[in-house]
């Protein structure tokens, strides 16, 4: 299981959401990657029961999530997924953009 998340082709630099050019470098040449996991700095509990967290991915790259399965604590390192219906335990849920791989066939 993982999420797709861009890379930058020329620094490397992994973005969440998609980018039309890097804000770190200006280049605008990116692939994809799968990121497996990412680590829980923060959640919020909404009133409609949803857990959101602010997840750290190896490469500094911060998104938000929803938890799904139960609720992790800050510290804990939880499977990421693009799969809305992921089952079995903690994953952390990020949307997958439509035009993430429009410049690829
Ligand atoms: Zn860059």
């Amino acid at each position: 299981m993982s999420a797709v998340v861009q890379e930058c082709l020329s620094c490397r630099s992994l973005l969440f959401p998609t980018r039309l050019f890097c804000p770190v470098c200006g280049e605008d040449s990116f692939s994809t990657v799968a990121a497996e996991h990412g680590t829980v700095e923060q959640t919020t509990n909404l009133s409609n029961g949803t857990v959101l967290a602010t997840l750290s991915l190896n490469g500094g790259l911060r998104l938000i999530a929803r938890l799904t399965g139960s609720e992790a604590k800050p510290g804990q390192s939880v499977p990421l997924t693009n799969d809305p219906k992921a089952e079995s335990g903690v994953n952390a849920y990020i949307p997958i953009h439509s035009n993430l791989n429009e410049d690829q066939p």
